[in-house]
C-alpha cells in the first residue's frame, strides 16, 4: 500500500482539502494534484496540508497542449505550461505529466514537431526548478485534438529528439497503452534510458460506453494489469501506482465507499 497513489481527478466530487482527509483513511499515501483541485488555494499552504496529511505529492497534472496553428498560441502554451513549473516548485511536486496536445486537421507529424519545441522551450525553467516532465502517450482515440503521441516509442522519439534531457522522461498509463505490440519492450528502453517517470492505473471497460469519461476501477476490464505492472517493476521502476479513473459511474456515487473500493482492487491486484 506504500506505493499507492491516487490522482484528485479520480475523487473529482470531493475538494482538495476532503481529499487529504479521505485518502489516508483508505490506506493511499501518494497523491497527483490536478490544477483545477488548487483554483483560489494558496500552494504553499496546499503543501503544508499534503504534508500534514502524511500524503507524498507524486506529480501535478497536468502540462502540455503544445501544438496550435498560430505561433501566439503556442507561446501561450508554453506560458502556462512555465506557470504549471512554478506551481508543481511550490508544492514540492516532483514531476508534471505532459498531455502533448494535437489540433484537428493539422498534420500529426507537425504537431509532433510543436511538442517537441515547447518541451525544448520549457527544459531551462523545468530543470532550474528540479521538476520533472513525463510525456503521456494517450490512446490513437484521441489522436484528433489530445496528443499527437500516441505510443510510447513516440514518446521516445521526443525524448531522443531532445537530446535526452534528465528531466524528461515518460507517464506509462495503462488506458493509453495497454494495446500497443510493442508494449513491453518499450516499457524496458523506458527502465533502461532512466525515462520511466509514472505508471497509472485504471481499466478498460467492455463496452465503453464514453470515450474520456468511462474508465474501470482496476479488475472491471480487460487489461493485464498485473503483467504491465510486472513489466514496469521488472526494469527497476519503486516509484509510486497511481490511480487515475474518469468515470461519470464512480464520480456519481460515494466516494468514501469509491475509495474503499480502489484500495481493495488494489490490494487484490498486488496480493
Ligand atoms: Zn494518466
Amino acid at each position: 500500500m506504500s506505493r499507492l497513489c491516487v490522482h484528485t481527478i479520480t475523487t473529482k466530487p470531493l475538494s482538495l482539502e476532503q481529499c487529504l482527509t479521505a485518502f489516508p483513511k483508505h490506506g493511499v499515501a501518494g497523491i497527483t494534484i490536478w490544477r483545477q483541485a488548487l483554483e483560489n488555494r494558496d500552494l504553499r499552504t496546499v503543501q503544508r496540508q499534503t504534508a500534514e496529511a502524511g500524503l507524498e505529492v507524486v506529480s501535478l497534472c497536468r502540462g502540455g497542449f503544445f501544438p496550435a496553428t498560430s505561433a501566439s498560441d503556442r507561446q501561450k502554451a508554453i506560458d502556462d505550461n512555465l506557470l504549471a513549473i512554478e506551481q508543481a516548485h511550490a508544492l514540492g511536486a516532483p514531476l508534471i505529466v505532459l498531455v502533448c496536445g494535437a489540433v484537428p486537421g493539422q498534420a500529426l507529424t507537425e504537431s509532433r514537431k510543436q511538442i517537441t519545441e515547447g518541451i525544448a522551450a520549457l527544459l531551462p525553467a523545468a530543470e532550474a526548478a528540479g521538476v520533472n516532465l513525463a510525456i503521456e502517450p494517450l490512446h490513437p482515440m484521441y489522436a484528433d485534438d489530445r496528443s499527437a503521441v500516441n505510443t510510447l516509442r513516440q514518446a521516445h522519439e521526443i525524448c531522443d529528439a531532445l537530446g535526452s534531457p534528465k528531466a524528461v522522461g515518460i507517464a506509462v498509463d495503462v488506458y493509453h497503452v495497454w494495446w500497443d505490440p510493442d508494449l513491453q519492450s518499450q516499457i524496458d528502453r523506458a527502465g533502461a534510458t532512466g525515462r520511466l517517470h509514472a505508471f497509472h492505473l485504471c481499466d478498460w471497460k467492455t463496452p465503453t460506453t464514453d470515450l474520456l469519461n468511462d474508465r474501470g476501477l482496476m479488475g472491471e476490464g480487460c487489461i493485464n494489469l498485473r503483467e504491465i505492472s510486472d513489466w514496469v517493476d521488472g526494469t527497476g521502476f519503486t516509484g509510486f501506482r497511481e490511480v487515475e479513473i474518469f468515470s461519470n459511474k464512480w464520480w456519481s456515487g460515494d466516494q468514501e465507499e469509491f475509495l474503499d473500493k480502489i484500495s481493495r482492487s488494489y490490494d487484490l491486484l498486488y496480493s
